[in-house]
């Protein structure tokens, strides 16, 4: 029988172009075409027969059974370098393969033993296209660090499309971070230094399990690149970055974004003088909204209610969000509620009620201000921030600044003291934003990084394998800043 397949679509439909219908091929008898051959990439290895094991545990397996051949280096003693006999005993040996389709593979074979007679040392031939460490061949290996390079694909889901232990995977895995992002040293393996010179740095902590373990990471601002990342949270973590990086690639950073209440900046500014440290604004104005603004609400609230001025009270705790926002924020609102736009539409399908926006929060809130002296004072301060950091140089701000301090002073409450104090204290940190607006925000992409990561199932409890992980996903950017995932309202 003399079948060419075509590529013509046409000859493979059953009908042809008048209605009449192809004439089927006969079957060929199944022994001749029970197997397609595919290429042999083993060297070394010579197929003598393929089987195939239905259900194997609910797979099927392809099991290609052959020789090892033999190389004349095989029988060198690696001891003696004197030559080996052929030791009576054989020992089959089987290794995981490419997958094919839905089915796995194996190879098997038997695997001669030497003994030296001069020595009486007894080794096994080597298998040329075994991967180290493991029962699968170099080809499955290399298979799996491509699917892994993908970064698609959880450990399990590649346990599950190449048959192998989620076990090895990871341990592949582990192998292929190293060798991407450490090299060797007389003393284990360290971190690659940066690929190129880094202008703005930020630092900042991370939970570790639950919050028990801190951990600090020092990334490029402009790449979101993470550089450096260790236990713990304390100034030896930046020593030890620098020293890493050394002194002369520091001498190429000009700024480095950080949280106040670190003393990141202090360990910085031993070692490089001339690095100028911006503190995120970000976290200013948590503390701010946090420290001030929360503790006076609620101060105020029971002073009232003391009083008997149960209304007042009440007005306050209502008013708990819309004096944290800036003025911009509550006009924005009040238009969108203007405008009829729904904070959430609803749906019969699914019995979700309609949420209007309520107009008037900045009625509401000018009406609180005035009632209160304090909250009054508040809103002066929180008015300053943000004219703040609207200002070109760190002069302006620093001038913008000191009104809020001098507001602060004059409320004589402790809160509103506690935040002059802050800011005087930090006052260069806080104005260098006006030369380099850069945050430390951007690193709370690596909290969405954790979560990513851990719902993968990566490496826990294998902390060097999670950093690994982190510096990976720093670099591919897949995990969108969780700033961005926030909600807009
Ligand atoms: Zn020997």
């Amino acid at each position: 029988m003399n079948y060419t397949p075509s590529t013509d679509f046409e000859q493979l439909s059953l009908f042809d172009q008048t209605g009449h219908p192809i004439p089927q091929l006969p079957p060929e008898p199944a022994s001749q075409h029970e197997y397609l051959l595919i290429p042999n990439t083993l060297t070394g290895f010579r197929n003598v027969r393929t089987d195939t094991l239905q259900d194997y545990a609910g797979r099927t397996v392809h099991c290609h059974l052959g020789d090892l051949d033999e190389l004349p280096s095989d029988r060198i003693c690696e001891h003696c370098g004197g030559s080996m006999h052929v030791n009576s005993s054989h020992t089959m040996r089987h290794l995981w393969h490419l997958p094919y389709g839905n089915a796995i593979s194996m190879v098997k074979f038997a695997k001669t033993q030497y003994y030296c007679p001069s020595c009486h040392h007894s080794s096994y031939q080597p298998v040329p296209f075994q991967a180290d460490g493991h029962r699968i061949t170099k080809q499955l290996e290399k298979y799996i660090k491509e699917l892994l390079a993908r970064n698609k694909y959880t450990l399990k889901d590649i346990a599950e499309i190449t048959g192998v232990g989620k076990g090895i995977v990871k341990d592949i895995d582990k192998k292929r971070l190293q060798e991407l992002y450490t090299e060797e040293t007389a003393d284990g393996r360290k971190l690659m230094k940066p690929e190129r010179q880094a202008k703005f740095l930020a630092i900042d902590e991370f939970k570790l399990h639950k919050g028990y373990i801190f951990a600090t990471h020092i990334i490029d601002l402009v790449t979101g690149h993470i550089l450096w990342i260790a236990e713990g949270k304390k100034k030896q973590v930046v020593y030890d970055f620098i020293e890493h990086v050394g002194l002369e690639w520091m001498q190429g950073v000009v700024a480095v974004a950080c949280d106040m209440n670190s003393d990141f900046q202090e360990a910085f500014q031993e070692r490089c003088p001339h690095l100028q440290i911006v503190f995120d604004h970000f976290h200013i104005i948590k503390n701010f909204n946090e420290k001030v603004i929360a503790p006076v609400r609620i101060e105020e609230q029971n002073r009232l209610l003391a009083e008997g001025n149960k209304e007042g009270a009440a007005h306050l705790k209502k008013g708990r969000h819309i004096l944290t926002a800036k003025r911009e924020t509550l006009k924005d609102k009040d238009r969108k509620a203007r405008d009829c736009r729904a904070k959430r539409k609803g749906s019969v399908l699914f019995k979700l009620r309609h949420f209007k926006r309520k107009d008037g929060s900045l009625i509401r809130y000018n009406d609180l201000i005035l009632e209160n002296e304090l909250l009054f004072r508040i809103d002066i301060v929180k008015e300053c921030l943000a004219e703040a950091y609207e200002q070109d140089t760190p002069e302006a701000m620093k001038a913008v600044l000191d009104k809020a301090i001098w507001e602060c002073r004059q409320s004589h409450n402790r809160h509103m003291i506690w935040f002059a104090n802050l800011l005087e204290n930090h006052m260069p940190g806080i104005t260098g934003y006006a030369m380099y607006p850069i945050s430390s925000g951007k690193m709370e992409g690596i909290n969405g990084h954790i979560k990513e990561i851990r719902r993968h199932g990566y490496g826990y409890p294998d902390d060097e394998y999670f950093f690994l992980k982190l510096i990976d996903a720093s670099r591919h950017g897949r995990v969108p800043y969780s700033k961005s995932l926030r909600l807009n309202y």
